[in-house]
């Protein structure tokens, strides 16, 4: 496959017309080869999934749904959304699926609309504990039109408090009971949330956008046959186009498609529809189970051999494809280590603990992810070789990417990533 694959369907053109643009291109595929990507909410997609996302469907204004239209033409882009919805609920056994939501945010927004009036309660977990920013922060509309009760993690396990959850149910009846975060590395317990949805009369969302990848390779449990909406992005695990998507129940299937269009958003983005069902396709095989198996079995690697490194994993561990891990024993904040991977070649993001000392800018923790490094195709053998060149940035690293343990790291960083390259040549 030569390069220009990855680049677009005529990168030649763009090249002639656009050199600063066609480089960028160029110098994000190098940046990302030429580094390790630990970011947990990131991955590589498929050259299939970027060349159905470079397609003319990006030019079609397909306003409503496949057979209902505003628009004259869309024949053939209602071909594509019809696979990628049947795709998407045959790989999640779900009732109903809607495909257009632009990103997670905007499918959380969707949610939000379907289920909720401004002023309603809803229940959710808090950002510093492993939230989403659109689970009810300040910042967000979700904080500021919607009225927020968070619960926390328990801390001595530092996992999801569930008798918190329970008791916040019973003093607050929220309207919308919602599970799932960023920065949680342990399995949720789906029908403890959906007992205590029944038992105070609540909807119960689950936000999938980290963890879908993992059930659709069917490496854990499923969230789709206990709540009643689940939403998430397809970028993550998943492996998809950059993203959202809903399933729900059946009950939930009008007010779903009308929250998505037309209350939050305008015309659908065809091109990425094409690419989710391609994605979905791609998530269907023997492959992609075996993907997402081993991701999870590297992150478990890669947690236990930062922890044996005196880097910390939050919960003991992880369960899936991310773990979070603290810091305050090796005495770096989360800002120095993240500055000091990336002199070294090692891309991650510095991240709050539970009950977090530290600022949010500066954080006492840093998030590993699994996703890129898996598809890569790198395993166990090579996660205890990531975790001593991270242990290594973070305690004898500098932010200076001249300085010489920088250089040498780097140096390192190269070896691996050419013997295993993201998007090979
Ligand atoms: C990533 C994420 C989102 C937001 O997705 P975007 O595509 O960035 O808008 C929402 N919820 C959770 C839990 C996420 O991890």
């Amino acid at each position: 496959m030569s390069d220009t694959t990855f680049y677009g369907s005529d990168y030649a053109a763009l090249q002639a017309f656009d050199p600063e643009i066609a480089g960028v291109l160029v110098s994000e595929l190098e940046r990302l080869r030429g580094g390790l990507q630990l970011i947990a909410s990131e991955n590589f997609s498929s050259p299939e999934v970027l060349t159905a996302l470079g397609s003319t469907l990006s030019n079609k204004y397909a306003e409503g749904y496949p057979g209902r239209r505003y628009y004259g033409g869309c024949s053939e882009v209602d071909k594509a959304e019809e696979l990628a919805i049947e795709r998407c609920k045959a790989l999640f056994g779900a009732d109903h699926a809607n495909v257009q939501p632009h990103s997670g945010a905007s499918a959380n927004q969707a949610v939000y609309g379907a289920f909720m009036q401004p002023g309603d309660t809803i229940l959710a977990m808090s950002l510093p504990h492993g939230g989403h920013l659109t689970h009810g922060t300040k910042m967000s509309f979700s904080g500021k039109w919607f009225n927020a009760v968070h619960y926390g993690v328990d801390k001595d396990t530092e996992d999801i408090d569930y008798e918190e959850v329970e008791r916040l149910a019973k003093e607050h009846r929220p309207k919308v009971i919602l599970a799932g975060g960023s920065a949680i590395p342990r399995l949720i317990d789906f029908e403890f949330f959906r007992r205590v949805a029944d038992e105070f009369g609540a909807i119960f969302w689950v936000d999938a956008a980290h963890f879908i990848g993992l059930v659709a390779g069917k490496a854990i449990p499923s969230p789709v046959p206990h709540a009643d909406v689940v939403s998430f992005t397809t970028h993550k695990v998943l492996r998809g186009p950059r993203s959202g998507a809903i399933v729900c129940k059946e009950e939930h299937r009008a007010a779903i498609d009308r929250a998505v269009f037309p209350m939050m958003q305008g015309g659908p983005q065809m091109h990425t529809i094409a690419a989710k069902a391609v994605n979905f396709k791609e998530c269907a095989t023997p492959e992609y189970a075996a993907y997402a198996a081993q991701v999870i079995e590297n992150s478990k690697v890669l947690a236990t051999a930062l922890g044996e490194h005196g880097i910390r994993p939050t919960t003991g561990g992880t369960d899936t494809h991310l773990s979070l891990h603290d810091l305050q024993g090796v005495l770096v904040t989360g800002a120095d280590a993240e500055a000091r991977c990336d002199a070294a070649g090692i891309t991650l993001n510095k991240n709050a603990i539970p009950f977090d000392p530290q600022k949010p800018n500066i954080a006492s923790g840093i998030r590993v992810g699994t996703p890129c490094v898996t598809t890569q195709g790198m395993g166990t053998d090579e996660m205890r070789t990531i975790a001593e060149l991270i242990a290594r940035a973070v305690t004898e690293g500098d932010a200076d990417a001249q300085h010489p343990v920088s250089v040498e790291i780097r140096e390192q960083v190269n070896d691996l990533v050419g013997r295993f390259p993201a998007y090979p040549r």
